[in-house]
């Protein structure tokens, strides 16, 4: 708000004349403020000669002045038809390596309906407490109504640190939390440290077309806020003996209004959409030529249990949906064993990929960069290679 220190001012009206909003007047040779009209654009403030008057932003939103009363780590987690999703778990794992750093708590932010038997997963994979907001109006996911919530959690208890996935749903609402609580915000991260100088988050992402890194730290305001892509990070090995302190939270009655209504919620099973969870995927990139070709890697992946993938060339080409894209602009996986076929290695496929465990390319060219990250490399045409690999796989196994 926007505040007179009277003993100062001298009624002179310079607020008056410059306030375009009429939202100050002299009134018995004192500046008096309409603070309905008051639009908190400081130029009285800036104005007054005798520096009367002063700008107080509500307690809880900047942090400016005092970063060391933040404190903590919080991963807000995803649960959907009753699964954690995977970048929850993964976020714990690198929330618990920062919390080192930092000698802080991880709080994990659970929020949905009927979904407080999932607080104890969530201790197991790192978590030291877990808020649980189980409402029935969190049964289904609206912006509103999970931002107004969580960005009231944060006001009252200062994180210092907000993790969230670059999922659908936290690419939603997450933004808006940062809006509410004035902060920033780095989106689909790929790395996140902590700066050894004064323990400020590092926030590494791709920048201009992944062409190079880029690591962006948010300095004056709190909480620090990232969302992390699905893959990109590993989740620990659950500890079943680990302990924590579950926390229910009851929502107060004027975070749960919201203006959208959700009608219907349709679960979509297309070509790509199993990617993500694949153990194996075998990739198709333009080396196959033609659309037909793209069956031998279809045929291999069904062989093995796994998924077929997809380079930007393949999708544009028309031979695969752009579900199926890996990289940059598409999904990111790090399968056990992933089989790039005539893929060239370009930095915005590698971005999606590199995490994969084994990695096999195959290329005609013994120079493409794909070979660079490679478990594994073949060298020669998929049209030959491929078909002599599945012949291959299905005489060990009897077929
Ligand atoms: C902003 C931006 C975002 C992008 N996002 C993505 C993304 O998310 N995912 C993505 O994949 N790309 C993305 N791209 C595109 C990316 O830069 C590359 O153009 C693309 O990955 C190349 O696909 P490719 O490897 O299939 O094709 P190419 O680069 O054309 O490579 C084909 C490879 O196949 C080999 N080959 C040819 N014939 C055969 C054969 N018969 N047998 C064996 N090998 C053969 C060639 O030697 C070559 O190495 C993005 C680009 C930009 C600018």
């Amino acid at each position: 708000m926007l505040k007179v220190d009277t003993e100062k001012c001298t009624g002179c009206g310079e607020c008056e004349e410059s306030c375009t909003f009429e939202a100050i007047f002299v009134k018995d040779g004192k500046a008096v403020v309409d603070q309905d009209a008051c639009t908190m654009c400081g130029i009285c403030v800036n104005g007054c000669p005798e520096g009367a008057l002063e700008l107080q932003v509500e307690e809880g939103l900047y942090a400016t002045t005092d970063l060391s009363s933040w404190k903590g780590i919080w991963v807000i987690a995803e649960c959907r038809g009753g699964i954690l999703a995977s970048v929850t778990l993964e976020l714990l794992a690198k929330a618990r390596e920062l919390a080192g750093e930092l000698e802080a708590e991880v709080t994990a932010v659970l929020m949905g309906r009927g979904i407080e038997s999932k607080a104890q997963e969530l201790i197991f994979h790192g978590a030291d407490r877990v808020l649980v907001v189980d409402h029935q109006e969190l049964a289904t996911f609206t912006d509103e109504v999970y931002g107004n919530i969580l960005a009231d959690l944060a006001k009252r208890e200062r994180p210092e640190i907000i993790l969230a996935g670059a999922t659908a749903m936290g690419r939603s609402y997450i933004p808006r939390v940062a809006t509410i609580l004035e902060t920033g915000l780095t989106a689909d991260c790929t790395g996140l440290d902590i700066r050894a100088e004064d323990k400020a988050l590092l926030q590494t992402r791709p920048a201009f077309g992944g062409n190079l890194m880029a690591t962006i730290v948010c300095p004056e305001h709190r909480p620090q806020m990232a969302t992390v892509r699905p893959h990109v990070m590993k989740a620990d090995i659950p500890d079943p003996g680990r302990k924590g302190e579950v926390i229910r939270i009851v929502p107060r009655e004027n975070l749960l209004e919201h203006r959208v209504q959700v009608l219907k919620s349709v679960n979509e099973q297309t070509e790509g959409s199993n990617l993500g969870e694949a153990d194996i995927i075998v990739t198709a990139g333009r080396g196959f030529e033609q659309k037909e070709n793209v069956d031998l890697a279809k045929e291999l992946a069904h062989l093995l249990g796994g998924a077929v993938g997809s380079t930007r060339a393949a999708v544009d080409a028309g031979w695969l949906s752009s579900r199926t894209q890996i990289g940059q602009t598409g999904v990111t996986v790090s399968p056990k064993l992933y089989i790039a076929c005539g893929v060239s290695g370009a930095i915005q496929h590698i971005v999606g990929m590199q995490g994969s465990e084994i990695i096999v390319a195959i290329n005609k060219d013994a120079e493409a960069p794909i070979f660079d990250v490679t478990t594994y490399g073949l060298v020669g045409d998929v049209k030959e290679i491929l078909p002599l690999l599945t012949k291959r796989i299905q005489k060990e196994r009897g077929l």
